[in-house]
């Protein structure tokens, strides 16, 4: 069994700073057609920070690394604590991949906003992505779903 660690909002929890979610069909089909080789683990790493939903939303400064969120308030504390709880779940189930919901400042992976909240991307991870990655689990974002499934399948077919 391959364990994965999962953004909550991308299965369709009402997690996301608005109180909505991001719910993703592609990964929802991905996890039926991936039953019984691989289990799901979700995690919202911004609750799990404490941070209330909803929330402001927050960007991560690109000259310091400081999470601010739009009220101005410092919520860095907050961002690394959910991140590290992400990667204790990880740690708990054995996960080596996360799927993880792009652009956000803990989840994202191929690049985050600035920090001026103007929809500017800027390469980077978010707090949560880059840490995982750090303790060598494979990070993918939404848009790469498919790829992964084609290792996982070509995986498993090699292994019958
Ligand atoms: Fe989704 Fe991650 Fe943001 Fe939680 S922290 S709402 S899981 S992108």
């Amino acid at each position: 069994m391959i364990h994965i660690l999962v953004s909550a909002c991308l299965i369709g929890q009402n997690c996301k700073w608005d109180g909505k979610n991001n719910r993703d069909q592609k990964l929802l089909d991905f996890m039926e057609r991936t039953k019984g080789i691989a289990e799901f683990h979700p995690v919202c790493p911004e609750e799990m920070g404490g941070l209330p939903t909803p929330r402001p939303a927050a960007e991560i400064r690109k000259e310091d690394e400081i999470v601010i969120n739009r009220e101005d308030r410092n919520v860095t504390a907050e961002f690394l604590l959910g991140a590290d709880m992400a990667l204790r779940t990880a740690k708990k189930y054995g996960c080596e991949i996360a799927i993880l919901k792009e652009r956000s400042p803990s989840c994202g992976k191929n690049g985050i906003y600035d920090g001026t909240f103007t929809h500017t991307l800027v390469p980077g991870m978010g707090k949560t992505a880059a840490l995982l990655s750090g303790y060598g689990i494979r990070v993918v974002g939404e848009s790469e779903i498919a790829e992964l499934e084609k290792e996982m399948l070509d995986f498993s077919d090699a292994r019958e």
